[in-house]
């Protein structure tokens, strides 16, 4: 690179990588970002399942080619495969692909003046007196330090540059090995349905899916925190009494494996120097997996209180800890929320499940949900919702088998 010395660094050109640095590019900063990768958004590892309101409140008005797929709802399949359908009268959310999004946002990173380079990883962060002071990148076997005032790190759920430098990196009991195929077609779906398979015997502590896409083809895929998500995967495909039937004529057509986490945000995501997004600080829903809206969110507040440093010439602490009272301020609540349910959930025997999901048909609970769900703020969606007696019976219910079975655990130890 022909500046050695830039204003802010980015690590990872991931969408929360490019988010950040297109905000402060637009806004005149000098901006690199390094992508390990030989080319954005290569290897894609995710189903690019997302909000059309998370979309349209970080402004994104994404190119039709982007968009694989508009979606009305989901179906539950509980794990003796009772069925639980929930569905809109017009798309929530959109099945996105996620190479051409990376790309998307990389370029009007670029467009507003960041440098992309690819094929350069990060080895580690530059520091003195406990301030980031740049980073070190390798390329092709060579090696170089590269000084800024800022480097914001969106590194994704490795997160291993904030472990090597010390900071609070992610909760490794709560992340999920996933793994996900494209098949060519898929018989018996709804096809702006996305579809939830529960149950510990395929896709225990988390859950498999089926996200069509318009063209006819599908992405099929589960995460598990125990075992080889491959063989939870191949059994899903071949032996689950619903989805095999589905999937008996697909031929896979690519296949991408994946950590996801699930434990909640990280402690801290600033530090002198030092700004922390996406999955590299664990902004991500643990009910879902999903971190790109919430990431993006706070990808965008990262931009701008780097900004408001940049103008102070201020990179302490302090000022960049604005960044996390903010995005707190956001989503916080939602993903606290969410981190509860999940753990709930994860206590739950199939049973329970079973259970559970008999009683959101029986009490007709997808009309709440159609009305007030929110696919991505569900922790207030649920507050919202709480005073109709249907939310409240399943909600307590729910309370109810998770304590139990926690207490279960408790003795069995
Ligand atoms: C199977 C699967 C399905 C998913 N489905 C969904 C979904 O439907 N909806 C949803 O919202 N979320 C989904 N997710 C989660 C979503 O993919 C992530 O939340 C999102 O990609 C986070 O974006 P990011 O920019 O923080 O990190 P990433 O997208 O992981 O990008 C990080 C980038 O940094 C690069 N990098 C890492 N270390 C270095 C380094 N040292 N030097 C240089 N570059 C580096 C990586 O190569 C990568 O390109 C899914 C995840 C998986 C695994």
């Amino acid at each position: 690179m022909d500046n050695k010395n830039i204003d802010a660094i980015v690590v990872g050109g991931g969408p929360c990588g490019s988010l950040a640095a297109w905000k402060l590019a637009k806004r005149g900063i000098d901006v690199a970002v390094f992508e390990e990768h030989k080319e954005i958004g290569v290897p894609s590892h995710c189903a690019g399942h997302v909000s059309i309101n998370g979309l349209e409140r970080l402004g994104l008005r994404l190119p039709h080619k982007i968009i694989e797929n508009e979606i009305y709802g989901a179906v539950f399949y509980s794990p003796s495969g009772l069925k639980f359908r929930i569905q809109r009268a017009s798309p929530v959310t959109r099945v996105l692909n996620r190479e051409l999004f990376d790309k998307y946002l990389a370029t009007l990173a670029e467009k507003a003046g960041a440098q992309y380079f690819t094929g350069s990883r990060v080895k580690s962060l530059l520091s003195k007196a406990k301030l980031v002071t740049g980073v070190s990148v390798g390329r092709k076997g060579a090696g170089e330090t590269v000084a800024s005032n800022l480097v914001i790190d969106a590194e994704g759920c490795s997160s291993r540059l904030l472990k090597e430098a010390g900071f609070h990196t992610l909760d490794r009991s709560m992340v999920v090995n996933a793994i996900q195929v494209e098949v060519d077609k898929i018989d018996d779906v709804d096809k702006n349905m996305v579809e939830v398979y529960l149950g510990q015997e395929y896709a225990p502590s988390f859950f498999a899916w089926i996200i069509p896409k318009n063209d006819g083809s599908a992405k099929v895929g589960l995460a598990t925190r125990i075992g080889n998500a491959r063989d939870y995967l191949e059994r899903f495909m071949h032996k689950h009494r619903v989805a095999s039937r589905k999937l008996r004529r697909s031929k896979i057509t690519g296949l991408s494996m994946h950590p996801i986490s699930l434990g909640g945000a990280i402690p801290k995501t600033y530090g002198n120097g030092l700004l922390v997004v996406g999955d590299a600080a664990s902004q991500v829903k643990s009910t879902t997996g999903g971190g790109i809206i919430f990431g993006l969110l706070c990808a965008r507040i990262a931009g701008e209180v780097a900004y408001e440093a940049f103008e102070k010439r201020d990179f302490s602490e302090k000022t960049l800890s604005r960044y996390e009272s903010q995005w707190r301020k956001t989503v916080g609540f939602d993903l606290t929320m969410m981190l509860r349910l999940r753990k709930m959930l994860n206590r739950l025997s199939d049973d329970e499940l079973d259970k559970i999901i008999n009683m959101c048909t029986k009490l007709q609970l997808n009309t709440v949900l159609e009305k007030a769900g929110d696919a991505d703020f569900m922790g207030r969606s649920l507050f919202r919702m709480l005073p109709n007696p249907a939310t409240l019976t399943v909600t307590l219910c729910f309370f109810f088998h998770s304590l139990v079975s926690n207490h279960q655990l408790k003795q069995q130890r």
